[in-house]
């Protein structure tokens, strides 16, 4: 039977609550104890597809095709486990599941109710991945504050969930922040204080406290802690700002979070071992040199829209042994202005998924900047959109060539909706979502990457190369390296007169993980390292870099 662990955050919102949760997993995880892990959100949307980037930030999307937090890619890169739609619950799911049944005559007679038939829903969810994955710790993060009108149903499920599997087999973890007051030179506990009372009303106890704070916390500030809160002394555990997300499991570990866990939950351990995580965190703080890259997108000003994309690229730059120095651009800048000279001094252009017209025209002018300069270029699903765009526009040397995405009526649709999608008017759930298998061209970028084929990638979008320009677009230089298995579906392309310029309709920053780069963008930084820095002098010709 699966044991579980319940993760709430106090006093304020993006206390760090998911990477928490994930290096709990990975501290599990190093003792052999297998583990997995779930969101819970309280928003009423079904999913956060349909949600803005702007309002939640990255959609995340499962291999098996449900569109998620963005704290689900945390988990899967601490963890390294492939999560599916069991771990991700929303109100949105709930509410519309019980409703559902109520309409189908389920409860017959009863007065469907929050306690008991909402909270039964939510713990059959927790239930339901224990079975499905069959991990010996289940840990499951509550969106939003304690105190959050919306959250109430995942908190009182929560503190059922205690009496029907034992007081050993559940814990709860409540991670708040401590402030610090700058005219007192001081961090405060009384928010902690009243967030854990709050828990208290709802009749959770938490039995350990993570204090996330921006300042080293003193004996005193643990103690006092402890004594108001109820909770152990060993059971305050600081966690301090590192600057590295990669380091938090260590710190946890180090403060003896492991130990406590497994003594608390009556779990058999292994020895820990955390060397990878160790040597990992080792190369993100030795100085390396920089490789320069430009994210060109719509959505910048909130970078946590591209989490995935940033780690990815993070995961690529450590394998080659440099730094990564991301220039963020917002892609209107460029479309408005029409100087791109911000690109000058970048080594790499990646231009990453989105959805709408805004910023099109500024991503086709860094795509063709990358194609006339000889830039390396990774385009991610829109990213592929827009360079099949730019290079028909050279090719067919019309600027009418568009997607209809963007202009229904284009002379030359590049881009077009699914054939099976034509019509589809309902915007929830009904892309092309999660893996599908690509066969990759031998002797192309993409096979030369993956080193294997067919490869499985995860996708989210509506539209699609269209195939009526396959054969004009191969003649004027462009590589189909990544088709579907029966051919129909341009999965990847390439440009091939151009050192690496290649594209793909899925997203591959999905299934990056820390010491496993995703193969194109190691290929992508690869090829980025190669280009010459502005200012940097070229190699001597006996140089080992040639
Ligand atoms: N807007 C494009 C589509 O729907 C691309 C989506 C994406 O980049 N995820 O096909």
């Amino acid at each position: 039977m699966s044991k579980y662990i319940f993760v709430t955050g106090g006093v304020v919102s993006s206390v760090g609550k998911g990477i928490t949760v994930a290096s709990i997993g990975t501290i599990l995880k190093s003792r052999q104890i297998s583990v997995t892990a779930q969101k819970l959100d309280p928003y009423l949307n079904v999913d956060p597809g349909t949600m803005s980037p702007y309002q939640h930030g990255e959609v995340f999307v499962t291999q098996d095709g449900a569109e998620t937090d963005l704290d689900l890619g945390n988990y899967e890169r601490f963890i390294d486990v492939n999560l599916t739609t069991e771990s991700s619950v929303t109100s949105g799911q709930i509410y519309s599941e019980v409703i559902a049944k109520e309409r189908r005559g389920d409860f017959l007679g009863g007065t469907i109710q929050v306690v008991p038939h909402v909270t039964t829903e939510i713990k059959d969810r927790f239930k339901r991945l224990a079975e499905k994955s069959k991990a010996d710790v289940v840990i499951i993060e509550v969106g939003g504050t304690v105190g959050d009108i919306e959250g109430l149903p995942f908190l009182e499920a929560a503190r059922q969930m205690r009496n029907e599997v034992g007081r050993d087999n559940i814990l709860y973890v409540h991670v708040t922040l401590l402030p610090y007051l700058n005219s007192t030179k001081e961090l405060k506990t009384k928010p902690t204080q009243h967030s854990v009372n709050e828990l208290r009303r709802i009749g959770i106890q938490p039995d350990i406290i993570a204090c996330r704070s921006d300042y080293p916390i003193s004996e005193e500030i643990r103690n006092k802690i402890s004594l108001f809160c109820d909770v152990e002394r060993k059971a305050v555990i600081p966690l301090t700002t590192v600057s590295t997300i990669y380091e938090v499991p260590l710190v946890l570990e180090e403060e003896g979070l492991g130990q406590l866990i497994v003594d608390k939950m009556k779990l058999k351990p292994q020895k820990p071992d955390l060397s990878q995580w160790q040597e990992l965190v080792n190369l993100i703080k030795t100085p390396r040199e920089p490789v320069k890259i430009a994210l060109v997108g719509k959505y910048v000003e909130l970078q946590d829209a591209y989490f995935s994309v940033r780690e990815a690229l993070q995961h690529a730059i450590l394998h080659h042994g440099r730094d990564l120095e991301l220039i963020w651009v917002p892609s209107e800048t460029l479309e408005n202005s029409g100087d791109v000279s911000v690109l000058r001094p970048v080594q790499g252009i990646i231009v990453p998924g989105g959805f709408g017209i805004r910023g099109i025209e500024g991503m086709v002018r860094a795509a063709t900047y990358a194609r006339e300069n000889k830039i390396p270029y990774l385009g991610l699903c829109l990213g592929m959109h827009v360079m099949v765009i730019e290079f028909a526009r050279y090719a067919l040397g019309s600027k009418e060539v568009n997607s209809t995405e963007f202009n229904a009526d284009t002379r030359y649709p590049v881009i077009d909706f699914l054939p099976d999608q034509k019509g589809q008017k309902i915007k929830g759930g009904t892309m092309r979502l999660g893996n599908y298998p690509c066969e990759l061209a031998n002797g192309s970028r993409a096979a030369q990457a993956y080193g294997q084929s067919p490869i499985y990638e995860r996708h989210r979008h509506r539209y699609e190369f269209n195939n009526e320009y396959r054969q004009r677009l191969e003649k004027a230089g462009m590589v189909y390296s990544g088709l579907s298995p029966d051919g129909r579906l341009v999965e990847v392309c390439e440009i091939a007169d151009h050192p690496w310029m290649l594209a793909s309709q899925f997203h591959p920053e999905f299934t990056s993980r820390p010491g496993h780069p995703n193969p194109l963008f190691r290929g992508f930084i690869g090829a980025a390292k190669n280009v010459l820095r502005e200012g940097a002098q070229p190699p001597l010709p006996l140089s080992s870099n040639l």
